[in-house]
């Protein structure tokens, strides 16, 4: 149980460098989190916002600014 609480935790942290990772590569350092298919501005734990077919996840959702 501990283990699998520590795995999701990696997992989210390993999401938010991603999303880091993408939103720099985006031109957008400053965000959180972009699109990983056409780069606008998403909530950590998302890849794709919902135009690029990603899911939006309860509680979190997708962020759109345009
Ligand atoms: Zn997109």
């Amino acid at each position: 149980m501990f283990e699998n609480q520590y795995n999701e935790e990696m997992e989210a942290e390993v999401r938010r460098l991603e999303g880091k990772k993408r939103a720099a590569e985006a031109g957008h350092p400053e965000w959180d989190n972009a699109c990983a298919g056409c780069g606008c501005r998403l909530d950590i734990g998302v890849e794709l916002c919902e135009g690029c077919g990603g899911e939006v996840i309860a509680g979190i959702g997708t962020l759109h600014i345009t």
